[in-house]
């Protein structure tokens, strides 16, 4: 895969970075992305990886736009209230730059339509807001063997993990909140700057793992304190129980 000279007129402040180059840049392109969630964290990662470059940006979320999101997600503007998030956020990649396909999918996500919905793509972000949506991603990815980057944000904490097949998403939270969504926004609140934040961070690190730059973050887990305004990092141990990877 090749860059015409008005990509590379386009990219050039990246295609400069020893780190990048050509070679990460046609990397980017020939990259395919499923971004769960076009939330906070949605709204962060998918203008930061539509503007970088990456070729292919599917956007699954099945909600529409309300007056109470705009706090955090920049994406929408008051008169898209009441439209598709799905559709707005995929229209905003393509003007953004029209050498991305960005495809809009308005269905939510769930155990019996995860694996169609993810396969065939090389990497996804998953910044929805409930462990219910997040367990069927992460078990989907495992099934399909696609690597995950999973990002959240509530109040003033974040977290932001790679995901490698094992240890997986499942590992970490355990069998507990497969049932229910047991964190919501709504009723706990979100800083808007955190999801900004983190979703910033969520997209460096896909990208630095789509080029190949810097250690492989697969099994770390970065936690952020919003209000120490504090990164810190652990280890994720595979879980020998797990139901998802265990057999891997
Ligand atoms: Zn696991």
């Amino acid at each position: 895969m090749t860059l015409s000279d008005p990509e590379l007129d386009r990219y050039a402040r990246h295609i400069v970075l020893p780190q990048v180059g050509g070679f990460g840049q046609r990397r980017l392109k020939e990259t395919k992305v499923a971004v769960v969630g076009a939330g906070g964290i949605g709204c962060a990662v998918i203008p930061a990886l539509a503007g970088a470059g990456v070729g292919t940006l599917t956007i699954i979320d099945s909600d529409t736009v309300e007056l109470s999101n705009l706090q955090r997600q920049p994406l929408f503007r008051e008169r898209d209230v009441g439209y598709a998030k799905a559709e707005m956020a995929a229209q905003f990649a393509h003007r953004l730059n029209g050498f991305v396909s960005a495809k809009p999918v308005q269905q939510r996500l769930g155990l019996e339509n995860a694996q169609q919905l993810l396969g065939d793509h090389n990497l996804v972000v998953d910044g929805s807001d409930n462990f219910a949506t997040r367990l069927a991603v992460s078990d989907a990815c495992v099934g399909l063997g696609v690597p995950l980057l999973s990002a959240a944000a509530i109040q003033f904490q974040g977290q932001v993990g790679l995901f490698r097949s094992k240890p997986c998403y499942r590992c970490f939270v355990g069998e507990a909140f497969d049932a229910e969504d047991c964190d919501n926004c709504a009723e706990l609140g979100v800083l808007g700057a955190l999801t900004a934040a983190v979703g910033g961070f969520a997209s460096l690190l896909a990208i630095n793992s789509i080029v190949g730059v810097g250690e492989d973050q697969a099994g770390k887990l970065h936690l952020f304190d919003g209000e120490r305004l504090s990164w810190r990092t652990i280890s994720i141990p595979a879980d020998p129980g797990c139901r998802t990877c265990s057999s891997m």
